[in-house]
């Protein structure tokens, strides 16, 4: 256990912490958002701090920032190094605590599990453990990452007290909506651009303090990580041959199409990006359905295939390739699994008939769209893709918009309204597409065929940079043996190996493995190289000042890399550590995220201004000899 005398961030953070998590700031809601919003402003003044705020286009959520200015930066420099503090103060929903749990009264719900322990003290169940321990806070956010952005709140007072002697800046920035889109950070990206010029910032390096959890039952390891995780939805759009159920060899099956694309992508350990020494777990399906739309005798014509992957290296166009290898082979395999059915039926019946062949075919998204346009001409095209894909959305939106406020939720929240959902936005276009292709003769009505695309959402990985001034400063810090011991191999140097109480190993790793909003804060060479296969086969990508209409802009997807370009800040995760992250046991531990966390990212802070005021200064040698 911690002694009293360990204890500099301990009270404040966990108080901040218990403020944040009693407002409920589940998003997407402009009411609840900005309240938290007003409280970490809140919490910023009271230690001094001026806070600011930008606002998100679409619905003016508050994204706060406040920026503490060093005052020993010199006089000479060009641009003053800023380190940016990044967090989001939005949480997931609560579905999970049913109706007798309150998820925002931490006080509360330990004492619901600390009962059920009581009840049962031979439990083995660690959610109440965890409770009896005294050592763990409950509540939506505590972890998921209020306790993070309390965290950073504390190191902000504290520099803010000692900035006479801080040779830079350092900027927090609290968005909202990360746990639906991003929204928030996206409309960010161009204030702090703006502010970065303004105020001549040289950014050095993003601290997320974004939730770490244990890797496996049992593990006790906390991690910093140097570079972040990559997501991208895979989809596969699939055409079988239709017939009646009586005649069962006639066509071919949507659905067992998409079945063996399943098979051939679900847990395929094949499907898993190594590098830098970590490995993404592998790719699962998040959806299968066929497209039919009520009971008939024929079988279903259509059916998509949606399939998560992470990265890690890997770009949009080896993941493509992945992809139409993968449908080629769902589609051979079914070819072949219709005709040795029909072998083995055929002998039963004594014939001897032979079965036509029906050899399937691949498309991207972008091959298909070129071939269309090849026809139709690119213009002529994009419009009928954009009319007929949009037609049926504009209506749903328009017929929304005139009902009351409160039929429009109780259909939003009990009608299949699914045409509103990006992903269904995205089929809606590749079936308008394939419909056109049909048309035009580009795709054979006869035989099956499949489309690989992509769609919302897409985070791209960020890799670590181990001789980063940030990296640097990290392996400087952990190398004090303060917090623990390393012991990843190739991560730093290996410190302390005698585990002391109240210290826990701490690894240096490579990939934030939950996606985060550093995704968007740098943008590495292979992702940027492939960014235009990446659009053109992703059907809602919408480029930063493309000519649409404002009705169809908020449909459609984008990422504003060229703004992220600008950016380009070395990246890190310092969090908090907990369990369950929105699931209703959510729970922070209180020593490691409520003390070491800040005294962590203090002490990288200091550092890594530390360096680069050596380095500016190495760079001007005219200064040197100015003061020999
Ligand atoms: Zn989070």
């Amino acid at each position: 256990m911690m002694s009293d005398l360990n204890r500099r961030w301990y009270d404040e953070v966990k108080d901040l912490t218990e403020r944040l998590v009693r407002i409920n700031s589940v998003s997407p809601s402009v009411e609840r958002e900005n309240a938290c919003a007003a409280a970490i402003q809140q919490a910023l003044e009271e230690r001094g701090v001026a806070a600011s705020e930008w606002r998100m286009r679409a619905d003016e959520r508050k994204i706060v920032w406040a920026l503490v200015e060093g005052g020993a930066v010199p006089a000479e420099a060009e641009r003053v190094p800023t380190v940016i503090l990044l967090g989001h103060l939005d949480v997931a929903g609560v579905q999970d605590y049913g109706s007798s749990l309150d998820p925002f009264d931490p006080v509360a719900l330990r004492a619901h599990w600390l009962d059920q322990y009581r009840a049962d003290p031979a439990t083995s169940d660690e959610r109440l453990l965890d409770a009896a321990s005294g050592e763990w806070m409950f509540g939506r956010g505590s972890f998921d990452m209020k306790s993070g952005v309390a965290a950073q709140i504390a190191v902000m007072g504290a520099l803010q007290r000692e900035k006479a002697s801080l040779p830079g800046n350092v900027l927090m920035i609290s968005t909202p909506d990360e746990e639906v889109e991003s929204a928030g950070l996206m409309d960010a990206l161009d204030p702090l651009v703006k502010l970065r010029d303004e105020r001549k910032l040289d950014l050095v390096g993003v601290i997320n303090a974004d939730y770490t959890a244990p890797r496996h039952p049992g593990d006790e390891t906390r991690a910093i990580y140097r570079g972040t995780i990559g997501k991208l939805l895979c989809c596969f759009y699939v055409r079988g041959c239709e017939t009646h159920v009586g005649e069962a060899f006639r066509g071919l099956d949507a659905n067992l199409i998409a079945a063996n694309l399943v098979r051939a992508t679900n847990l395929n350990p094949a499907l898993c990006d190594e590098a830098d020494g970590e490995i993404t777990v592998p790719p699962v399906t998040q959806k299968v359905r066929d497209l039919k739309a009520r009971y008939d005798a024929q079988t279903p014509l259509s059916a998509v295939v949606h399939c998560s992957r992470l990265i890690h290296a890997w770009t949009p166009k080896d993941l493509l390739a992945q992809m139409t290898e993968a449908a080629r082979e769902a589609l051979d395999d079914a070819q072949q699994q219709r005709q040795a059915a029909w072998r083995a039926y055929a002998r039963r019946h004594s014939t001897s008939e032979k079965l036509d062949g029906l050899s399937g075919q691949v498309f991207t998204y972008q091959e298909l769209h070129n071939a269309a346009a090849a026809k139709l001409g690119l213009e002529v095209l994009s419009e009928e893709l954009e009319r007929r894909t949009f037609s049926t959305l504009t209506r749903t939106r328009e017929a929304l918009d005139a009902l009351p406020l409160s039929e429009r939720e109780f259909l939003l929240d009990r009608a299949r309204l699914t045409d509103l959902d990006s992903r269904e936005r995205s089929l809606a276009a590749v079936r308008t597409l394939v419909d056109i292709g049909l048309r035009e003769g580009v795709i054979d009505s006869r035989r099956p065929a499949v489309v690989a695309y992509f769609a919302a959402p897409f985070f791209p990985p960020v890799r670590a940079v181990p001789d980063a001034g940030l990296s640097r400063a990290i392996d400087a810090e952990v190398a004090t043996g303060a917090y623990g011991w390393t012991s990843a191999p190739g991560s730093g140097p290996a410190v302390n190996s005698a585990p002391r109480p109240g210290v826990w190993p701490l690894e240096l790793r490579s990939f934030y493995p939950y996606v985060s909003e550093l995704s968007f804060m740098r943008v590495d060479d292979p992702v940027y190289e492939s960014l235009p296969l990446l659009r053109a086969n992703f059907p809602l990508w919408r480029e930063e000042g493309q000519e649409t209409s404002a009705n169809l802009w908020r449909e459609g997807f984008g990422v504003p890399f060229e703004t992220i370009r600008k950016l380009d800040c070395d990246v890190a995760n310092i969090g908090p550590w907990g369990k369950e992250a929105h699931g209703c046991g959510e729970r922070v531990h209180m020593p490691y995220s409520f003390e070491t966390v800040s005294e962590l990212t203090y002490n990288v802070i200091l550092r890594l201004l530390a360096d680069r005021a050596v380095g500016q200064a190495v760079q001007e040698p005219i200064n040197l000899e100015e003061n020999p």
